[in-house]
Order: C-alpha cells, then sequence, then structure tokens
C-alpha cells in the first residue's frame, strides 16, 4: 500500500495529461478524419483534454497495421525471454508513473485516488509483471500415438484481438486483456471508454517506450461507434470485452454476423453476499460488505449488491451497515479522506436515481438516502443507499443499478439463502459468512457465480481467473486460463519411420 499526501495529489493534479493522441503503427497520430471529442472530468465537468473521435476508418487501419505486425511476426519471432524483458519493463514504467495515472484517471471517472492508486493500478501492475513471467513458460505437448509417430500439440495464437474497456477501471481492466494476448502471441488493437481513455492512452505509449514493436498494440479512441466498427470488423480473429450485458449482445450479434470472431464478455452482476447468523466476525461481515459495495461508488460489475442476511439477526446486522455506510465522507475524489467521488457523468447520475425510484416503485423501502449527500459538492455525487427489498423479484433485487445503492433481503434457511442468490439472471460473484464448515461447503457448492468469497476472501488478484456464468458473460480475464482464450490448439502429426 503506497502512502499518499494531499500535496502528491495536488502536484499530480496540475499535469496536463501526457498524451492526446492515438497510437497508430509505433506514431503517435491524430484520427484519419481529425475529429475530435472533449474528455470531460467527473469531479466538475471542466475540460481535461480534447482526444480523437475515430470512426470505423481509424479501426480499419488499427487492424490493418496489427494484421501486418502479426503476419511478419513481429512479436512472436522475438525470443520468448526478449518478449518477457519487454513486458517486464512495461511493468516497469506503468509502475514508475502509477501515481500520475491514479491521479489522472480519479479527475477522468471520478473514483478515489486512493482507490485508483492502490487497487486498480497496484493490480493493473501485477498483472504486467505476472504475464510478463509467463512469457517463456507457455509450452506445447508432445504425443506418442504409434510406434514411428510423433503428435504436436501446438498452441497458436488467434492473430488479432480487439479489446473493449469500461471506465470504471480501466487501467487494471486493459492490463487483464491486454498482456495475456500478447503472451499468446497476438496483435491487440485496444478501445477504452470515452469516459476512461487517458490513463489507458498513456499505458498504451508506455508499451512502446518498452519496446514493443510498432503495429503489435494499436489503440483508438472514440465513442460506440469505434467499439462497434472493432467488434464488426472482418478481420479481428477475437473479441474481448467488459462493460454493460446490453452492449455484450450486440457485440455478439456483429461477431456472429461478420466472420465468427470468437468472443469473451465480462458483462454485468447482481452480487449475492450471505451472511448467516453464525458468521465468525459480524463486525469484519459488515466492514467488508459496505467497503466492497461502495467501493468506487458502487460502479463495480461483481459488488455485492444483494444483501442477504439470515432473519435472526437482521436488526444488529442492518443496524451496523447503515452507521458504516452513513459514515462514509462523500466528496472530491482528489481529496484525502474522500471515501466516495461522483459517479462518472450525468447520465450515469441519472441512470442511478432512477433505479432507486424505480425501487422504491415496486415496494422497496429506503433505510439510508444518499441521493442528495450532505456537504458533497455540485454535481454527479451520490451518497450511499440502503434499500429493505421484501423479495427476491423487487426490482432492486433483479436490476444491476450500477451506483451507490445496496440491497438488503433476508432468509431463514439455508436452502432460501441459495435459492435467492441464484434467482438472477447474472452470475458473476457471491460472499458467503458462516462458521460452519458445512454450511460453507454446501453453499459454495450450489452458488452459480465465477467468484466465491468466504469469510472476506481478497480483492482483485492476477493469480485467480475471473469472469462469470450466465448473463454475467463468459471467458476468463487474469491467470494462466486467460490465455487459452487468446489461443487455440493444433496438432502437428508427423510419421517418421522407426
Ligand atoms: P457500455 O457497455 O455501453 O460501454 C462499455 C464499452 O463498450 C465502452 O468502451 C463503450 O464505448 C463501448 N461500446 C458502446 N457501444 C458499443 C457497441 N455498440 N459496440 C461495441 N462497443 C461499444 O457501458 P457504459 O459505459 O455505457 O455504461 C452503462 C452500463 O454498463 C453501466 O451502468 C453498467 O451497468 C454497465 N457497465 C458494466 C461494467 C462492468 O464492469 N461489467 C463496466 C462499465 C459499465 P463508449 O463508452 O466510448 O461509448
Amino acid at each position: 500500500m503506497t502512502e499518499i499526501t494531499q500535496d502528491q495529489i495536488d502536484q499530480s493534479a496540475l499535469k496536463p495529461p501526457p498524451i492526446s493522441d492515438i497510437i497508430s503503427d509505433g506514431a503517435v497520430v491524430p484520427s484519419i478524419e481529425g475529429k475530435r471529442f472533449v474528455v470531460k472530468s467527473a469531479i466538475d465537468e471542466s475540460i481535461l483534454a480534447e482526444i480523437p473521435d475515430c470512426s470505423a476508418l481509424d479501426v480499419d487501419r488499427a487492424v490493418a497495421n496489427a494484421r501486418r505486425a502479426y503476419e511478419e511476426g513481429r512479436w512472436t519471432k522475438l525470443h520468448p525471454r526478449e518478449r518477457k524483458r519487454i513486458l517486464r519493463r512495461w511493468a516497469d514504467l506503468v509502475a514508475a508513473e502509477a501515481f500520475d495515472l491514479a491521479v489522472l484517471s480519479a479527475r477522468d471517472m471520478g473514483a478515489t485516488v486512493p482507490h485508483i492508486r492502490n487497487l486498480e493500478l497496484e493490480n493493473a501492475v501485477d498483472c504486467l509483471y505476472w504475464y510478463s513471467e509467463t512469457t517463456d513458460k507457455v509450452y506445447d505437448e508432445l504425443i506418442q500415438t504409434e510406434p514411428g509417430v510423433t503428435a504436436q500439440i501446438v498452441r497458436m495464437p488467434l492473430g488479432v484481438v480487439g479489446a473493449i474497456l469500461p471506465w470504471n477501471a480501466p487501467a487494471m481492466i486493459g492490463a487483464w486483456k491486454i498482456a495475456p494476448a500478447l503472451v499468446a502471441g497476438n496483435s491487440v488493437v485496444v478501445k477504452p471508454s470515452e469516459d476512461g481513455s487517458l490513463a489507458v492512452m498513456r499505458m498504451v505509449e508506455l508499451a512502446f517506450e518498452a519496446g514493443i514493436p510498432k503495429g503489435v498494440l494499436e489503440i483508438v479512441t472514440g465513442g460506440g461507434a469505434a467499439g462497434a466498427a472493432l467488434s464488426a470488423h472482418p478481420d479481428v480473429d477475437c473479441l474481448t470485452f467488459t462493460g454493460s450485458t446490453s452492449t455484450g449482445r450486440r457485440i455478439m450479434a456483429a461477431a456472429a454476423n461478420s466472420n465468427l470472431k470468437r468472443v469473451a464478455l465480462e458483462l454485468g452482476g447482481k452480487s449475492a453476499n450471505l451472511v448467516f447468523a453464525d458468521a465468525p466476525n459480524l463486525e469484519m461481515a459488515a466492514d467488508v460488505s459496505v467497503g466492497f459495495m461502495f467501493s468506487n461508488n458502487g460502479q463495480v460489475c461483481e459488488a455485492p449488491t444483494r444483501l442477504l442476511v439470515q432473519r435472526s439477526i437482521y436488526e444488529s446486522f442492518a443496524e451496523k451497515i447503515l452507521s458504516r455506510a452513513a459514515g462514509m465522507k462523500v466528496g472530491n475524489p482528489l481529496t484525502l479522506g474522500t471515501d466516495i467521488g461522483p459517479v462518472v457523468n450525468r447520465r450515469q447520475y441519472e441512470g442511478v436515481l432512477s433505479g432507486i425510484e424505480k425501487g422504491l416503485s415496486d415496494g422497496a423501502e429506503l433505510l439510508l438516502d444518499g441521493r442528495s449527500p450532505s456537504g458533497a459538492p455540485a454535481g454527479n455525487y451520490l451518497g450511499p443507499s440502503v434499500a429493505r427489498v421484501a423479495n427476491s423479484s423487487g426490482y432492486l433485487a433483479q436490476n444491476e443499478v450500477f451506483g451507490p445503492i445496496l440491497s438488503i433481503l433476508t432468509f431463514d434457511t439455508e436452502e432460501e439463502a441459495i435459492a435467492i442468490a441464484n434467482d438472477s439472471k447474472y452470475g458473476l460473484g457471491a460472499s458467503v459468512w458462516s462458521n460452519n464448515v458445512e454450511t460453507i461447503g454446501r453453499v459454495t457448492h450450489k452458488l452459480v457465480a465465477g467468484n466465491i468469497n468466504v469469510n472476506g476472501g481478497t480483492g482483485p488478484v492476477v493469480e485467480l481467473p475471473f469472469g462469470g456464468f450466465k448473463e454475467s458473460g463468459f471467458g476468463r480475464d487474469r491467470s494462466f486460463h486467460a490465455i487459452d482464450k487468446y489461443s487455440d490448439l493444433k496438432n502437428i502429426i508427423t510419421r517418421v519411420p522407426v
């Protein structure tokens, strides 16, 4: 955990964004048509930068550059140890700038500096180091099928990978996708969100300083049109995406209607957090539940937005939750001591308010109303809200709001807890708090979720795969398993007389 001072933040916030154009074939260039869009700060909607508004023409150019780099083997012909050194240098450069990148991202999308520096950038850097070390450890297999026949099972890169990123953790999710795609030997075209481009643009620039050959990593900035062009492009072999379920559907349709490119989708969630009466430490359970739920202002796909509490401890546990949530400080994310910054933009702000409204119309009872947080600056600021939801069919029990609204439900039995937890179209995360190893064993076995924390769990770690079931998507980021989705196997069968 890096110590952060207010003076450091203030100094860093004076720096202009280090790069305001895209990188095409290793050179910093504007978009082909020269169009730009204004990046506004989530903090106060002041203008942070003007960056290229890329069109399908820019996507075509980026994909062509990436394809040429792949066909010429600019990356794959390097010795694996050299690729490892380049990726490690990239990690060193991102690590050296992690603080400035965190402040830049805080100004861009509104999460607090300690959150971005110590969670997101820390994990992005870990991810780059970890994958650099896997570069020379991906082995092929050799099988004897019959005497005189040797069969190799060889792992092949796919070619050109498109990566479309969200705004809620752009540096971290960018690293999760770019690093394993490069380790597998592909070229990558990355499209950050228009609400979270600036840190990713600098990370891509640093990749070239580290020695990534031109064309191996391309970046196109701009709105959904650039993402749509990338996902429909006939020369992209794989599209990896994190964002909303509705955009995920469009991407899958575009893949089906173009070249049947492979798709990996990390989408929404409505993660259940099951607190049994015998939980070993209810104070800790309340700390973690509130901290995780309202981290990044609830704009986290895996946030434990459905708190399922065993009825016998409902009153006392709800009190712990409410007192912690009410104590969170909402304010400028560049000010140390702020727990929650603004939500990312006006559309998101209005979407959260509308989600809460729909929940209330559907019978939810607001136990804590954070819609007008006291002391917060003017702008897109929302404090923690907590709602009691009578049953699992309630709007706030079923729908991802992607903001600071926690729903509390109650259950009596273990079976009921499992049924409520699985009564969701999503299957991304879940948490279980219990002291009973048999309860833990049964419940974790039956929960349909990609990541289950028991009595605390961990934050995002690169060693573990990440992704979901059902409408939370498919395919996994992080770990050796991510390399699988950016490569495939081919057999080379050789008959040599013995
Ligand atoms: P989107 O899913 O719309 O955006 C995610 C990424 O996809 C962005 O880079 C976006 O570009 C791009 N994109 C948009 N339209 C298309 C398209 N047709 N084809 C290909 N790419 C496209 O999310 P939003 O940013 O609009 O956020 C809306 C909701 O999405 C949130 O309220 C939340 O529910 C969910 N979300 C989930 C995330 C997660 O971690 N699973 C992360 C972020 C959002 P651009 O932003 O430039 O338009």
